[in-house]
């Protein structure tokens, strides 16, 4: 069987480490007798300039009948100031999808912990997957300006917390069997339905993972001060996006971490965490390392490819292990040298 990837380079440093991820992603497809095709469109200010639209007919069909979606950064400075952003196509892509869940995996490298803000002690057992759901509450709710009131509407519906809160009680079953729920349950009622939804869900499909529930605040500052306690993480949209940035920085470079964005079926979106870096662009130091992991998590979520994507991630490792760094990392290594050595090092066992 072949697979169908649409690649959507974007913008600034975008296609450098969409060039370094398939890079690798071809390598690693040789390796374990994958089939794959690749289909790349124009997505983000490329196809603003190309035909004044970010998220372009044909893109959007392309990624609807794909496999998977792999997606390298959209935005920059050029379009600051235009009625239409490229991070518009974004924002209609996921929705378009329908893809309402985003998982972020958070680790330090142990060759890397002095590069996280934390001390070493408190890094050194950090592994986090972030669930945030995508697709509702504050950011998709009705908002309202009238004079000098303004008003945005947090809505959650039982089926919008279950389909999310399933992926995340999953996830935790292959890895340490834990999920903390995070919510403000004792001031909103979104978040007291959040709560008793996700307990009766454990209760009914997953007795055997370990449900904790914190309050977003004391989370904030326990994801700080203990981060290592942490498994699964499952939130909905603003706090998810707030904490997540958060758990970002503990890794000590942001070029390090990957993302995938699902919904209910194989199809996902696969991007790194940072944004198209204007300010490195074009000269080819990006770290790749984000968009590769992307790729594994694409590998596992939507190619049905784990070993291939534990092959990747062992590749990573071994490459950070050894010194291999772009310079974000303080190391001499170009965005395509980094990619180079990575898939010098995936191995079929
Ligand atoms: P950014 O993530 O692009 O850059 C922040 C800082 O991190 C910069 O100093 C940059 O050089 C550095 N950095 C980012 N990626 C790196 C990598 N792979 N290797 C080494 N260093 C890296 O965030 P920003 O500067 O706030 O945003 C720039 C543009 O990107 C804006 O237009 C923003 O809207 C857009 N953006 C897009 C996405 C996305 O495509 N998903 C996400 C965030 C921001």
């Amino acid at each position: 069987m072949s697979y169908k990837i649409v690649v959507l380079p974007g913008d600034g440093v975008g296609p450098e480490v969409a060039d370094a991820a398939m890079s690798v992603l071809v390598a690693t497809s040789g390796v374990f007798d994958l089939s794959l095709e690749f289909d790349n469109h124009a997505f983000g200010g490329a196809a603003i300039d190309a035909c004044e639209n970010p998220l372009p007919t044909e893109t959007m069909a392309a990624c609807k009948v794909a496999d998977a979606v792999f997606l390298g950064a959209v935005g920059g400075p050029k379009w600051d100031g235009a009625a239409l952003r490229p991070e518009a196509g974004l924002l209609g892509l996921r929705a378009g999808l329908n893809l309402f869940a985003n998982l972020r995996p958070v680790d330090v490298h142990p060759a890397l912990v002095e590069y996280s803000p934390l001390r070493p002690e408190r890094v050194s057992d950090v592994d986090i997957l972030i669930v945030r759901e995508l697709t509702g509450g504050l950011y998709f709710g009705k908002k309202n300006r009238e004079g000098d009131n303004a008003s945005d509407l947090c809505k959650y519906s039982k089926f919008e917390i279950i389909r999310v809160a399933r992926i995340a009680f999953e996830a935790a079953r292959g890895r340490k069997n834990h999920v903390t729920s995070i919510d403000k349950a004792n001031v909103l009622e979104t978040s007291r339905l959040w709560r008793e939804t996700v307990t009766a869900l454990q209760k009914k499909e997953f007795p055997n993972v370990e449900l904790r529930h914190e309050l977003v605040d004391s989370a904030a500052m326990k994801l700080i001060t203990s981060p290592g306690s942490y498994d699964v993480v499952l939130t909905e949209n603003l706090f998810g996006d707030i904490l997540s940035d958060e758990c970002s920085v503990l890794s000590g470079s942001i070029g390090l971490l990957g993302s995938a964005s699902l919904g209910s079926g194989r199809l996902g979106l696969y991007e790194p965490i940072h944004g198209s870096a204007p300010d490195i662009a074009g000269q080819n130091i990006a770290n790749p390392v984000g968009a590769i992991s992307s790729v594994a998590m694409m590998l596992r979520h939507s190619l049905n490819a784990p070993k291939a994507a534990q092959a990747i991630d062992n590749a990573i490792y071994s490459a950070l292990e050894n010194g291999v760094r772009t310079s974000d990392l303080g190391g001499a290594f170009s965005c395509s040298q980094m990619a180079d050595e990575i898939q010098n090092r995936i191995f079929a066992d």
